[in-house]
């Protein structure tokens, strides 16, 4: 088994109960159980219009691939009405009902043009580092979250 933690966002509908919906669903992933997962944060989008986000950050151990996890993620994501990736036009941030994407997969390091791991940005991030920081304090430093301290979020549950 393999520890990953996953970013979960949406900013369309009922964002706060689609990102719960989408802890629940990842939980089930084939090979996969969900460990734990963080409160939900909510913020206005970054270099994006449109409502505001919901995120979250959940713990998983799978015994899935990173390829094949970030597969199961697309899955969900379509179930949830977004379009797959090759049927998308790439607007960074977009609006969306739900956006998964893998933070870290164990200590691997992997960059190809479907993935890339440990996520480029996720430092830059509040919505990200927040929620990581609450369920798993030791990865995230107190130089990275003073980093994005100036972002404004709140925790909502
Ligand atoms: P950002 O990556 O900055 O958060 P985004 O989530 O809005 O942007 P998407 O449109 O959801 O971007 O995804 C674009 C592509 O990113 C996906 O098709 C996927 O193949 C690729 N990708 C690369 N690395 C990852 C990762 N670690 N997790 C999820 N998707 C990734
Ligand atoms: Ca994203
Ligand atoms: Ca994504």
């Amino acid at each position: 088994m393999v520890v990953a933690y996953i970013a979960i966002g949406s900013n369309l509908g009922d964002p706060a109960h689609s990102v719960q919906l989408a802890m629940l669903a990842v939980g089930g992933i084939l090979q996969t159980k969900l460990v734990v997962a963080s409160s939900l944060y909510e913020s206005s989008p970054v270099d994006a219009s449109g409502d505001d986000y919901v995120n979250a950050v959940v713990k998983i151990e799978t015994n899935l691939n990173a390829y094949e996890l970030l597969a199961e993620l697309q899955r969900l994501e379509s179930q949830a009405g977004r379009a797959l990736p090759q049927d998308r036009v790439h607007v960074r941030n977009a609006p969306r009902t739900l956006d998964l994407d893998i933070l870290l997969y164990g200590d691997a390091q992997m960059s190809s043009p479907e993935l890339i791991v440990p996520h480029p940005r996720m430092w830059q991030r509040a919505f990200v580092l927040l929620p990581l920081s609450q369920i798993a304090p030791e990865l995230v430093s107190a130089e990275q979250l003073a980093a994005v301290s100036n972002q404004v979020i709140s925790r909502l549950s």
